[in-house]
């Protein structure tokens, strides 16, 4: 009987919206919020322990190095071409 109701994806953080602004609207914002509530490697020690401190600004908790990188990640690939 449990394999019947199966989940494609978890709720997350759009659980606080409970049924309000529509399931794509909220599914979008559960993504987003995911990607930066997530550690990222780091591009200077390689450690994942990059996290989100600001609209855009990104810090690694190994090497307690910061830099900018895009609003909702950290978007590493670019910097390394800067
Ligand atoms: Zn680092």
């Amino acid at each position: 009987m449990p394999a019947l109701i199966e989940k494609k994806e978890k709720l997350g953080s759009q659980k606080r919206f409970g049924t309000r602004y529509g399931r794509k609207n909220r599914l979008k914002v559960a993504r987003i919020e995911k990607e930066q509530r997530a550690t990222h490697p780091c591009p200077y020690c390689k450690y994942k322990k990059v996290r989100r401190i600001a609209l855009g600004i990104w810090g690694c908790k190994k090497c307690s190095s910061r830099f900018t990188g895009k609003a909702y990640t950290p978007n590493i690939q670019a910097n390394k071409n800067e």
